[in-house]
C-alpha cells in the first residue's frame, strides 16, 4: 500500500514511494505556528523524487532576507500547504506530514525550536528535543533514534 495524502479540498492527491510512514519531527518555531495557524508543524524530510503529486499545485517563494530561500507547494484551489523545498537541503522536500491520510498515526521523533513552543504543551521526555535548529549531524542522528 503506498503512502498517500492530499489537500483539504481533495483537488490534490499525492503518493510517497515508501513502504512505511516517514519519520517526522515537530517544529515549534514562530514561523511554523504562523504558517499552520496552530501550535506546531509536523514535517518529514524526504528526497523529492519519492513524492508524486496529482492535481494543480500553486508555488510561492520566500526569498527576501532568508538565509535559506524556500519554495512552497500548495493546493491551487484551497491553499493547503503540502511541502516546500529549501536551499539548505537540495533535492529534498519538507512534507507537511499533517496532510498524510494516516496523519493520526504520526508520532514525531524529534522536537525542534522547543524554546518557542506553546507553554501549555508538555513534550514527552523520551523524545529528543532541541531549543532551536540542531546541526545537520545532530538532527540526522536524532531522527534516526541515535540520541
Ligand atoms: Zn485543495
Ligand atoms: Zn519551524
Amino acid at each position: 500500500m503506498p503512502i498517500t495524502g492530499g489537500c483539504r479540498c481533495g483537488a490534490i492527491r499525492y503518493e510517497l514511494a515508501v513502504e512505511e510512514l516517514p519519520v517526522t519531527y515537530a517544529c515549534h518555531c514562530n514561523d511554523c505556528q504562523t504558517w499552520s495557524g496552530s501550535a506546531f508543524a509536523i514535517n518529514a524530510l524526504l528526497p523529492e523524487a519519492l513524492l508524486q503529486i496529482t492535481g494543480e499545485v500553486g508555488e510561492f517563494s520566500i526569498d527576501a532576507g532568508e538565509r535559506f530561500p524556500s519554495q512552497h507547494l500548495a493546493g491551487a484551489a484551497c491553499s493547503t500547504r503540502l511541502a516546500n523545498r529549501n536551499a539548505a537541503v537540495p533535492g529534498m522536500v519538507v512534507l507537511r506530514a499533517g496532510t498524510l491520510d494516516r496523519s493520526d498515526e504520526l508520532v514525531p521523533a524529534v522536537h525542534i525550536w522547543a524554546k518557542r513552543k506553546q507553554r501549555w504543551l508538555a513534550l514527552p521526555k523520551s523524545t529528543p528535543s532541541f531549543d532551536e535548529t540542531p546541526s545537520p549531524t545532530e538532527f540526522a542522528a536524532a531522527l534516526q533514534g541515535k540520541v
